[in-house]
């Protein structure tokens, strides 16, 4: 008999709600009677799924910002989480998760560098928390050209999961995956998410209310029959988002564990994963895919630059601070590689590695001397530090949440010029140079269609807040690692 498999791929994450001053999340009065958002999707989707062991029986990737609250908020679950993927890995050789690229950036829209950099620190993460490398990696809303993906298999990535539309294909088979050709030599495979399971699965509540039904009704005849009368095998992939169990649908959790711990089974289905399933069944069929595109816009990505129809407002703000954050990031790099490379031969390299240090796996001061190519006074490396911390706010000025939503004024876009703001200070403190000037000019322009708010007042409200803590950070003597 002919195996006829599925996996059913999670993806978890939310915006970043830290202030990135204390680092702690603000009262957020929606998520009452919890704290914020994410201690209640905590509660109603992370530790339920984790008690029912979901996370050994799903393919998944946990986004690495909320990865990090998560460890330090409820380490309980979140090494249940690890564990349940580590026996996967011990049992198998290969696991269930599945890296992402690390601050939700939509890639197409990245410089080359930014694309490396997230690549590599969304490696360095996973690598970190699971204790081998990644086979997989999921791109923020699945966002897509080849150059992102020629990256991704120059740095080991096997495999990544699009959406159908994603293919340059008009009779796409979603039962098998198939072999993406890169531009430079080399290929990448992409598991193709069945269109219609993932969209019953997301949006229609009453297909998972039964997990038996949903094996026999739903999952069983989308299988082939002509593949199946030829003896060969079958995989189908639905996707969605990972809060969907239990958060955005209560109970579902419930109805991942009854389909996966029988209900399939039942009806003659075998639950596996991209990785495990690539282990006896290599992509046979080459595919070319349509750069620029996502899974949750159907207009390229668009939704990320400006206006469609995903978001029906004035789309204008989303381009402007777009360009404004752009003409921020080219700044602040020459400010970097102007203070840092008379010091450091390979600041790129540097930069690269830095996630080890936020990781915790290395001493900012050792990576700093290792790679200098002389013996630096502490003032250097303080300089260089801040330097380096002002590139990771840099990194998450482009989380892709600032531009979701159909309005500027509200907290994830507020949250982008708030990392702005701090990424400009760090430059300050270091240098002397200050950015805010044309930061404010550009931002000036972004302007809320809902309320009237611009990005330059948000940036000089936080900007002006930040200079309050400046003086606890601006000599190496006071300590270093201060809150920054
Ligand atoms: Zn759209």
């Amino acid at each position: 008999m002919p195996t006829q498999a599925f996996s059913i791929h999670g993806h978890f994450y939310q915006p970043p709600r830290e202030d990135p001053l204390t680092g702690l999340i603000p009262q957020e009065i929606g998520a009452a009677p919890y704290n914020n958002w994410n201690e209640r999707i905590l509660e109603e989707c992370y530790l339920p799924n984790a008690r029912l062991q979901n996370f050994s029986k799903i393919s998944f990737n946990v986004g690495p910002t909320l990865f990090s609250w998560l460890q330090t908020q409820d380490p309980i679950t979140y090494q249940q989480i690890i564990n349940q993927e580590r026996s996967n890995y011990k049992k198998h050789g290969v696991g269930n998760a599945i890296a992402q690229s690390y601050n939700h950036t939509i890639l197409p829209l990245a410089s080359s560098s930014d694309k490396i950099i997230q690549t590599m620190w969304g490696i360095a993460d996973f690598n970190h928390r699971f204790g081998h490398p990644p086979r997989g990696m999921w791109l923020p809303e699945t966002a897509v050209d080849y150059e992102v993906l020629s990256i991704l298999s120059n740095l080991g990535i096997e495999y990544t999961i699009l959406a159908p539309w994603q293919a340059e294909a008009d009779n796409l088979d979603p039962t098998e995956p198939y072999r993406v050709l890169l531009p430079g030599g080399g290929s990448i495979v992409v598991f193709f998410y069945h269109r219609d399971l993932s969209t019953r699965i997301s949006f229609s509540p009453e297909a998972t209310a039964n997990a038996d039904l949903f094996a026999e009704v739903e999952l069983a005849p989308n299988y082939k029959n002509h593949k199946a009368k030829n003896s060969q095998d079958q995989f189908i992939l639905l996707v969605s988002d990972g809060e969907l169990y239990g958060h955005h649908q209560p109970f579902r959790e419930q109805f991942l564990s009854q389909l996966l711990d029988g209900a399939s089974s039942t009806v003659g289905l075998d639950s596996s994963y991209p990785g495990l399933w690539l282990e006896t069944h290599p992509a046979t069929k080459t595919i070319r895919i349509r750069e620029r595109t996502s899974w949750s816009c159907h207009h390229g990505i668009a939704r990320w630059t400006g206006e469609c129809a995903c978001t029906p407002q004035d789309g204008r703000w989303k381009s402007r601070l777009r360009y404004s954050l752009n003409q921020l990031a080219t700044a602040l790099d020459s400010l970097y590689f102007d203070t840092v490379y008379p010091l450091i031969s390979k600041p790129r390299t540097l930069r690269e590695r830095y996630i080890h240090v936020m990781l915790g796996e290395i001493e900012v001061r050792q990576l700093i001397s290792e790679m200098a190519n002389q013996t630096l006074t502490s003032e250097q490396v303080w300089r260089i530090y801040l330097m380096l911390e002002s590139q990771r706010e840099r990194q998450r000025i482009f989380t892709s949440c600032g531009w979701f939503f159909e309005d500027f004024d509200r907290i994830e876009p507020k949250n982008v010029i708030t990392y702005a703001a701090q990424a400009v200070r760090l430059a300050r403190i270091a240098t002397g140079d200050d950015l805010s000037s044309q930061a404010l000019a550009d931002l000036r322009h972004v302007v809320s269609p809902m309320t009237g708010l611009r990005a330059d007042q948000v940036f000089s409200q936080q900007f002006s807040r930040t200079w309050e803590a400046e003086e606890h950070v601006s000599s190496p003597g006071s300590g270093f690692h201060p809150k920054i």
